[in-house]
């Protein structure tokens, strides 16, 4: 077994492979780009080398430089967790190179299930059914169109080099697909360097189901059962779980062995994941999508369930071992369920939350829960990598246990600082629909405005956030003359008034609510809440007390002029402002239209047109890359560009200014 291992990763991923070595004795090397510096995985590491800048481009993505520091610091292997290098052959290859062990398969397997067109050629030579599209080597727009309309619509575009949910268009109607399948193509290129793509049938009520496989260097090739992950959003995976609920047993029997015959087909010899789409309308019949061939995001539910440790027998493959089990040794039971917790806005379109956590915890002591995080208060959370924050697992004897429990793991969490999916994920896991067969169409169908309002806690957030208001106002004389600012109504019965216009940060235009707190220098109240009432205590936090006696703790912070506050999961971001008279916002009126503004964090990825253009009303100007999708942006009316604000391969925040107009169109209009 190896002494010494590098890990190739950040974040969670990197920390729970840090978990393992530990456990196993094995000392670990972090690498890290300067955005990493202090991070969790860095701080955790046995030994820790910087690698280049914050782009992942020039850090997380330098294969040379990350055999580099696995030379110096005599590492004799790498685990590249996943994403990055993970399935690139610039790793593997480096390593073959310079002698250190690559942990995970061989070579040719990762180039053969790199491309997804190859893994379908080769899944059907193995008797592996396969989704009815187009896979073919003839790539001129002429036969992809001829190939769509054999198809038949709805069909699926999919980057041959993608992963992520990256590249792939769904096509509705015959007229749309050119469009389309230009855009995918970018996204292909841009994300891959690969424009190749593949067309699918889009099956209209998928379930997406996939099975763990591990192989050793001796021809040992085992399955650790299947794993559902169809709750999912724009292709991408939201909650898992293990065993998967509704499956015929037939069914399950089917995707092993396919599984099996795949995995035999190329050779596998380390984790990898087998992925199939099952057709819910047509018995569940799966069809074969792609072999990720990695660690996934979602072992832990695998893990839980088999008692099995998958970093531990991947490093056991990588160094030579043969599988820790036979197949008939490995069971499963009891039922996990995992969410994936991610830095984003669910009530925004889940644009990004970036910045620093202003506060972090973890749940302790709760049985059957289980977090896998990278993070720690202070981390930031920035454009440049993955927004997921932590992963949730709820592990019980049966599934209604897994959910509690997760659910338990969702309220206790606490990330403050971030807005974050925890109320859709509990949302999702309370839903009557989630005990019945699981469909990708799940949140659009169940959710499709994000998480629901749910009465009293937008009410007990601002509670929270005035008894916290309050109690920041120096006192040192009796409370009322103290909080200077605050109208005083009622000095006679100790009561002091607090009048506060409380908005919503994280819209950008959300009005402000004017509301009148009472203060009795130790309890605040509000009149959206009767009987309730909320006190800061001296840890920081904020007790709420409501019928019954019944108390719930908040967190309040404040980040320069924003004020966070932390609710069972729930994470909010205001801005509050003394005094119930409202001020109009400057300069809204005379820059209203003239401004082109970016509605959501991201990286501009390319220029349409430039400063002097006479532009039509939804004339492109740049497009946007954020939340993996690329967004064109249109002039806010007709006029000449006055100035552009941005560069191509710039990196946005949310409403930053990007383009002037000017203000009189007429003469550019009326010139011809
Ligand atoms: P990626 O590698 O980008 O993750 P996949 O091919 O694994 O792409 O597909 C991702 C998800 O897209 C699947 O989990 C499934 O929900 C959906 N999907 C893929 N192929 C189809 C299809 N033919 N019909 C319907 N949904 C599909």
């Amino acid at each position: 077994m190896f002494t010494r291992i590098l890990i190739a990763n950040r974040g969670e991923i990197a920390c729970r492979i840090i978990r393992t070595c530990r456990r196993l004795g094995i000392e670990t090397v972090a690498v890290h780009s300067e955005a990493d510096r202090h991070a969790r995985h860095v701080a955790e590491a046995t030994l820790a080398v910087p690698i280049g800048p914050a782009s992942a481009a020039e850090s997380y993505l330098r294969a040379d430089r990350i055999v580099e520091a696995a030379l110096a610091t005599g590492a004799q292997a790498i685990h590249p967790g996943y994403g990055f290098l993970s399935e690139k052959l610039e790793l593997i290859e480096a390593c073959t190179e310079h002698g250190i062990v690559f942990i995970g398969p061989h070579r040719g397997a990762i180039a053969a299930m790199g491309s997804k067109i190859e893994s379908k050629r080769l899944a059907r030579a193995a008797g592996v059914a396969c989704v009815p599209g187009y896979d073919g080597d003839d790539q001129s727009d002429a036969t992809l169109s001829a190939e769509a309309a054999r198809i038949g619509f709805p069909l699926l575009i999919k980057a041959s080099a993608g992963g992520g949910g990256k590249g792939m268009r769904r096509v509705d109607e015959a007229a749309a697909f050119d469009a389309l399948l230009t855009l995918a193509r970018k996204e292909a290129m841009a994300s891959f360097g690969d424009d190749g793509v593949l067309l699918e049938k889009y099956i209209a009520r998928p379930r997406h189901l996939e099975v763990q496989l591990v192989g050793d260097r001796h021809g040992g090739l085992v399955h650790l059962f299947e794993r559902e992950c169809s709750v999912q959003r724009r292709f991408q995976k939201v909650i898992e779980e293990a065993p998967a609920n509704h499956l015929p047993a037939e069914v399950a029997q089917q995707l092993y062995a396919a599984a099996l015959a795949m995995g035999r087909a190329i050779g596998y010899d380390n984790a990898g994941t087998v992925e199939f789409v099952l057709d819910a309308d047509a018995h569940d019949a799966p069809y074969f999508l792609e072999v990720n061939t990695r660690l996934q995001v979602e072992h832990p539910v695998t893990e839980m369930t088999t008692g099995l440790d998958l970093v531990e027998w991947q490093l056991r493959v990588a160094a030579g071992e043969t599988l820790p089990l036979a197949q008939d040794a490995i069971t499963r039971r009891g039922w996990a369920i995992e969410c994936r917790l991610n830095a984003e806005d669910p009530e925004h379109d889940h644009r990004a939350s970036l910045g620093a956590l202003a506060g972090y915890a973890e749940p302790a002591g709760l049985p059957g829960v289980r977090v896998d995080s990278g993070l720690q208060a202070g981390s930031e959370v920035t454009p440049y990598y993955d927004a997921m924050l932590a992963k949730v697992i709820g592990f019980g004897n049966d599934r209604q246990q897994a959910i509690t429990r997760a659910l338990a793991g969702l309220a206790t969490l606490r990330v403050e600082g971030l807005r974050t999916n925890a109320g859709l994920l509990a949302q999702v896991l309370r839903h009557p629909a989630f005990g019945d067969v699981l469909t990708t169409n799940f949140l659009p169908q169940h959710l499709p405005g994000g998480p629901v309002a749910e009465a009293g806690v937008l009410e007990r957030h601002r509670l929270a956030l005035a008894a916290a208001f309050a109690a920041q106002q120096p006192v040192t004389a009796p409370v009322w003359s103290a909080l200077r600012g605050f109208r005083i109504t009622a000095p006679a019965g100790g009561l002091a008034t607090v009048p506060l216009r409380i908005a919503d940060a994280s819209a950008l235009d959300a009005p402000a609510v004017p509301l009148t707190f009472t203060f009795d220098g130790s309890r605040c109240a509000s009149p959206e809440l009767p009987g309730v009432t909320a006190q800061a205590m001296a840890d920081g936090s904020v007790r709420l007390t409501g019928a019954n006696d019944a108390t719930q703790a908040a967190h309040v912070t404040r980040v320069g002029d924003r004020w966070w506050t932390w609710l069972a999961g729930d994470a909010r971001v205001w801005t509050v402002a003394h005094g119930l008279a409202s001020t109009p916002r400057a300069g809204a009126a005379s820059t209203a239209g003239r401004e082109l503004r970016a509605a959501l964090p991201g990286r501009v990825s390319e220029l349409l047109a430039q400063a002097g253009d006479v532009l039509t009303a939804g004339q492109p100007v740049l497009t946007l890359e954020a939340m993996k999708l690329y967004h064109t942006l249109g002039a806010p009316r007709a006029g000449r560009l006055a100035a552009l604000k941005v560069a191509a391969g710039e990196i946005v925040g949310q409403g930053q200014l990007l383009a002037l107009f000017d203000d009189d169109t007429t003469d550019t209009t009326t010139k011809e």
